[in-house]
């Protein structure tokens, strides 16, 4: 058989470079940074995309976070967990993530806060809003940001940095022009969180800071 003597780009090489020229086409201020949403992939997938140049990883799930966090280090990664959090799991998250970007209530903020290890920095927090006032959805509603955002100032290590939505596909352009409403009305913090495989471009336009794609980097999730 005939082969080719250009080895072929690594497929995950090549869609991160593809989603990052998305980005580059639409970010024209270049402040967007690309997560890489590596849920339910093996470590070498991930590995594949660190030797592209990727640095900045989300996982949903802490156990199966903790086994990749434990098999890529020494890599100087920045890890974000985007899953729902339960009181019992705070510890270990705070102690293994520099973001986290689903914190929903004040009981597990202050949790993040009084078990964050003191030679680590200070960990970034983003409040998940519920945008579409969604029931089946966690996150805070519109109403009640400014009431949670209040307590945030007795909180010595961890960072109220901005939010995180997952709007309803359907909708998400209103959704993400929401987000940007509510971020002008709070300038001291710097980051918005939106914006997945399918809607990056839309995010980007609408303030997004942080864009958390998965399948368009590993492929579809089983
Ligand atoms: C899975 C997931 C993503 C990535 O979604 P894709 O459509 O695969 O890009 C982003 N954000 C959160 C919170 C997720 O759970």
């Amino acid at each position: 058989m005939k082969k080719c003597s250009l080895k072929p780009m690594p497929m995950i090489a090549e869609n991160l470079k593809n989603v990052q020229n998305r980005i580059n086409t639409v970010d024209t201020k270049n402040k967007v940074t690309l997560i890489a949403v590596s849920k339910t992939k093996p470590a070498a997938d991930l590995q594949q995309a660190i030797d592209a140049g990727q640095r900045h990883f989300g996982e949903n799930y802490l156990q199966e976070a903790l086994e990749k966090i434990d098999i890529l280090k020494g890599q100087n990664l920045i890890w974000h967990f985007i899953g729902p959090i339960q009181s019992n799991k705070t510890k270990q998250i705070t102690q293994n993530f520099s973001w986290v970007h689903s914190v929903d209530r004040i009981k597990i903020a202050q949790r993040l806060n009084d078990q964050r290890p003191e030679n680590l920095e200070k960990l970034n927090v983003l409040l998940q809003i519920n945008i579409d006032n969604e029931p089946t959805k966690s996150g805070v509603l519109i109403d009640e940001i400014d009431e949670i955002i209040l307590h945030f100032e007795n909180f010595q290590n961890i960072s109220l940095r901005g939010f995180m939505c997952i709007p309803n596909p359907n909708n998400s352009a209103q959704s993400f022009a929401k987000m940007a409403k509510i971020m002008q009305k709070h300038p001291n913090l710097d980051t918005l969180s939106m914006g997945m495989s399918h809607d990056l471009e839309l995010a980007i336009e609408n303030g997004a800071t942080f864009v958390r794609i998965g399948t368009d980097i590993f492929g579809k999730r089983a």
